[in-house]
């Protein structure tokens, strides 16, 4: 494995394979400082009905307890954090 492969490899988190939101990061990031927060909330939405849909949901959330409350951003595991770890969406069982 080359220099690049093995720094990927201890980038990715082998929990969450077969992850629903595989290649669709763009519904999942944090709220960007130019986004409107309508379409903020309206893209939040939609990672959280992918999340429903995720074999890999437990994990997830394992995932993100074990993350710095600072870190936590975005949408997660069906939940949809603000720029400080707040949650700002979903949050329920069944988003
Ligand atoms: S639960 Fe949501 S954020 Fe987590 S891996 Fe699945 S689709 Fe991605």
């Amino acid at each position: 494995m080359s220099g690049v492969g093995q720094l990927l490899s201890m980038c990715v988190d082998y929990r969450l394979d077969g992850a629903a939101c595989k290649g669709r990061h763009e519904l999942f990031d944090p709220c960007s400082r130019d986004e409107h927060r309508d379409d903020f909330n309206y893209r939040s939405a939609a990672a959280r009905r992918v999340c429903g849909t995720c074999p890999v949901r437990a994990r997830c959330s394992e995932v993100a307890e074990g993350l710095v409350v600072r870190h936590r951003q975005g949408t997660w595991a069906g939940v949809t954090y603000g720029a400080f770890g707040q949650i700002v969406g979903g949050g329920g069982p069944s988003v």
